[in-house]
């Protein structure tokens, strides 16, 4: 494996006594696109705020490039676009003066910086307008510009499509995939659009309660996802006893249809199995995989709520 751009070992944070972050073992690679989800509470602004050395972790390391956390904060922090929770703009300057403080801020020499920010947002026509007359979605495109304006190699996003309309939604969604293939940008996203992440991200981590659940590709989720079938064949007595011997789980219903739980690959090595004896499936219901990160997602909180 690379270089991680981001990892964090054993991130441990707490208010009040109480862990918000526990034990967080992030691996973010280098050069790509991470989705970083998780219910109302999970932990995720902390986590964010941990990373960009906003808050002091209670335990356990934050590396971002290889650096340490927070005592390299300058440093990365001269390399980071990050837009964690609402964005803070001077409300009676225009949106161009907005943007100009930032690019002095960060010491981009460049004026013309300004004007492909604002560009990349749709804002170049409302650049001479006060931002307190600004929509909500325009005040977040905005927030979004000043992640960009210094080309950093970081980009970290809470909550980027607050606000905004489908269009922009889809606009902004392309802007960071470009971003990153043109720049090699390593994009950390966290969202609960998850048809929005499904599209976006190569790799995503998951957690619930502070604690990861789930780190990987989408369809690597997906493949993990148990699904269940409701199957009648032509000798269900031994297409039970070959299920079993399989080892994945069965029950039978009134009806005498045989439920089959498992992952894809399993249900699929059951049917195989079953053909190969020559037992004949005469019916089949339900789904042998989910088809979205959404479906995923939910059966994987649906586990985490029944184990907690
Ligand atoms: P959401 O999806 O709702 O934005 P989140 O995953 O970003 O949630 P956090 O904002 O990181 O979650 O909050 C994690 C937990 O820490 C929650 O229980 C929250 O109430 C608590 N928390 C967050 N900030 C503070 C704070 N400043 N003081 C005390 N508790 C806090």
């Amino acid at each position: 494996m690379g270089e991680l751009a981001v990892e964090t070992v054993q991130l441990t944070k707490k208010y009040s006594g109480i862990a918000a972050v526990k034990d967080l073992n992030l691996k973010v690679p280098q050069g790509k696109i991470y989705g970083f989800l998780g219910p109302n509470g999970a932990g995720k602004t902390t986590t964010l705020r941990l990373i960009t050395g906003l808050l002091k972790a209670d335990a356990g390391k934050v590396f971002v490039q290889g650096k340490p956390m927070p005592e390299s904060r300058l440093d990365v922090l001269a390399k980071t676009g990050a837009l964690i929770e609402k964005p803070a703009h001077y409300e009676h300057l225009t949106a161009r003066e907005n943007l100009d403080i930032a690019r002095r801020l960060y010491h981009v020499a460049d004026t013309a910086a300004v004007d492909r920010a604002l560009k990349a947002v749709g804002l170049e026509e409302a650049a001479g307008k006060k931002v307190k007359t600004f929509s909500l979605g325009m005040a977040q495109r905005l927030g979004i510009a000043y992640t960009l304006l210094h080309q950093p190699e970081l980009l970290i996003y809470d909550e980027p499509t607050n606000g905004l309309d489908p269009v922009w939604i889809h606009k902004i969604r392309t802007l960071l995939k470009d971003w990153c293939t043109k720049y090699g940008t390593t994009i950390i996203i966290s969202s609960h659009l998850l048809s929005e992440i499904g599209q976006l991200a190569d790799e995503i981590g998951v957690i619930s309660e502070g604690r990861l659940c789930y780190q990987g590709t989408v369809p690597g989720l997906i493949g993990k996802t148990e699904c269940v079938i409701g199957i009648v064949t032509d000798d269900q007595i031994a297409a039970a006893d070959l299920i079993r011997k399989e080892g994945v789980v069965i029950q039978w219903d009134d009806d005498n249809t045989l439920f089959v739980t498992g992952t894809p690959s399993r249900l699929q090595a059951v049917k195989k199995a079953l053909k190969d004896k020559g037992i004949h499936i005469l019916n089949e219901t339900g789904k042998d995989s989910v088809d979205s990160l959404e479906e995923a997602y939910l059966s994987l909180m649906n586990n985490e709520a029944s184990v907690s």
